[in-house]
């Protein structure tokens, strides 16, 4: 069995198959294992150059991390991090938590407010027409909530835009609510007593955390377990199946292939299946947002705001550089030196590819521009780490069932061949992890009929 693709997915599927006692090999292009997961510790800082928290919305989470004994290393984010800002009029104000707050705040107009109210009443679409999430925001609770509550979000989970956004793809459950209950006010009330049934947590409710070195502790852990099993510096271009056996250019056979890469690299791959050529280029067609991130120290008097929250997010008509800043030395004890405070921004995505072609020195300029105005920044930053991600988030836009249904076809027709990951099964890390998992149980499962 071989996996090709050392991130998150295709660590989470070889550690799942060899607690199930089935051999697999690991091949990873880079010289290490953990993909877009990247933890830098340096001056007593600890910056995350990709994702910064687990949201645990599925049991398979806690079950991964027990199998690891990483149990006492997890550290949950404070409670201050329930406090989520979103900027209106460059000041940050916090999103109501409870139906009570919603009405008190200041973040929507009393118009926006009374509209809310009608959501119920509005009709649900026809269920076979594909919608952006832009439109049905504006249909069901209207202009307002699209700009300041649902555009910010969007750019903190996809760096995207909620205008091409599918919102039956990328927002699957939100697209439920709707056929089911007619109504997302009445279907978030009702849904919850399913979720209990289900061992699900909803995403408002759901344990955030990471670990005490960042969440590198998760990826090392993984590849510390698998350690013989995994081959770095190994990227795969060509995978040809012969007589129900796969070759990948090396020595050895194996009896099944597991896809754990990025669209853009899986529509590179040479695939043949019996002397036929197989062409994933069609995958090339999934858009990929750039992200840059950008990590900075400050003393902790030089920034007026309390950052008593996860982080505030800019809406886009705000206008200002960044897709957000999340509060990193708020949620986790120990990322900056006593005194200091670290925060790391975002910028670029669909709103501004170009900022992310910039140099280091410009995109921290434009960043420090945003964190004047929205958290009083003063004085230079005390540490910085730019780490740039030219094709980072994939985009689930309007369309994207068709590359779906390509994959599940092509596993059909490639017996043997299988995909995973934040390209086929959603863009989190707590989806990569399930998704990773389930491919190892249906791997297992398929070697298993194979034999019997
Ligand atoms: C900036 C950023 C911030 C994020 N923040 C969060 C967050 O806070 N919380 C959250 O839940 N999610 C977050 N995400 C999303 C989450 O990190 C990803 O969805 C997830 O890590 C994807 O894991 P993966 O294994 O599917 O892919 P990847 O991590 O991309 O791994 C794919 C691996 O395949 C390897 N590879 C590529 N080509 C080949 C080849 N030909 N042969 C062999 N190997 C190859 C690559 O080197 C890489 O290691 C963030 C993502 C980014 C980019």
């Amino acid at each position: 069995m071989a996996i090709i693709g050392g991130g998150i997915t295709g660590l989470t599927a070889a550690f799942r198959l060899q607690q199930r006692g089935i051999p697999a090999v690991l091949f990873e292009a880079a010289d290490r294992v953990g993909g877009v997961i990247q933890t830098v510790r340096e001056g007593g800082y600890l910056a995350e150059c990709g994702p910064n928290t687990i949201l645990e919305t599925s049991p398979l989470i806690g079950e991964l991390v027990a199998a690891l004994g990483l149990e006492e290393r997890r550290i949950d984010t404070s409670d201050s991090a329930e406090n989520r800002y979103i900027v209106r009029n460059n000041r940050p104000v916090k999103l109501p938590a409870s139906p009570l707050g919603f009405f008190a705040s200041p973040l929507f107009s009393c118009r926006a407010k009374a509209r809310l109210l009608a959501e119920p009443f509005i009709r649900r679409a026809p269920a076979d027409e594909e919608e952006s999430l832009a439109k049905f925001v504006r249909r069901r609770i209207g202009r307002e909530f699209l700009d300041f509550a649902i555009n910010p979000f969007v750019a903190g989970v996809y760096a995207g835009s909620p205008e091409t956004l599918s919102v039956r793809e990328a927002f699957p459950k939100l697209h439920a609510l709707e056929q089911r209950y007619g109504s997302l006010i009445l279907g978030q009330l009702l849904g919850a007593r399913e979720r209990k049934r289900s061992g699900s947590v909803s995403k408002q409710n759901a344990p955030k955390f990471s670990f005490d070195h960042g969440l590198a502790t998760l990826t090392t852990a993984l590849g510390q377990r698998l350690k013989e099993q995994i081959r770095t510096g190994q990227a795969i271009r060509e995978i040809t199946r012969r007589d129900n056996a796969w070759s990948l250019g090396q020595a050895e056979d194996f009896s099944a292939v597991l896809l754990a890469l990025p669209a853009f690299r899986l529509a590179e791959l040479q695939l043949t299946c019996d002397s036929n050529r197989v062409s994933l280029s069609e995958l090339g067609g999934i858009q990929y947002a750039p992200v840059a991130s950008v990590v900075l120290g400050f003393r902790r008097e030089d920034v007026a705001h309390p950052l008593d929250g996860f982080g505030a997010l800019n809406p886009e008509v705000e206008q200002l550089n960044s897709l957000g800043t999340i509060f990193s030395s708020s949620l986790f004890p120990g990322r900056a030196p006593l005194g200091q405070v670290l925060l790391t921004s975002y910028i670029g995505g669909l709103r501004a590819p170009q900022l992310v072609t910039k140099n280091p020195d410009e995109i921290c300029e434009l960043v420090m521009e945003d964190l004047r105005i929205v958290l009083g920044v003063k004085g230079e930053p005390t540490y910085r780490h730019v780490f740039v991600h030219r094709r980072a988030i994939p985009q689930y836009d309007v369309g994207f069932g068709r590359f779906k249904a390509f994959m599940n076809e092509t596993e059909q027709r490639a017996g043997g061949l299988f995909f995973a990951g934040h390209c086929r099964d959603g863009v989190s890390l707590t989806d990569s992890i399930v998704s990773g998992r389930k491919a190892a149980e249906k791997i297992a499962h398929n070697l298993k009929m194979e034999i019997e």
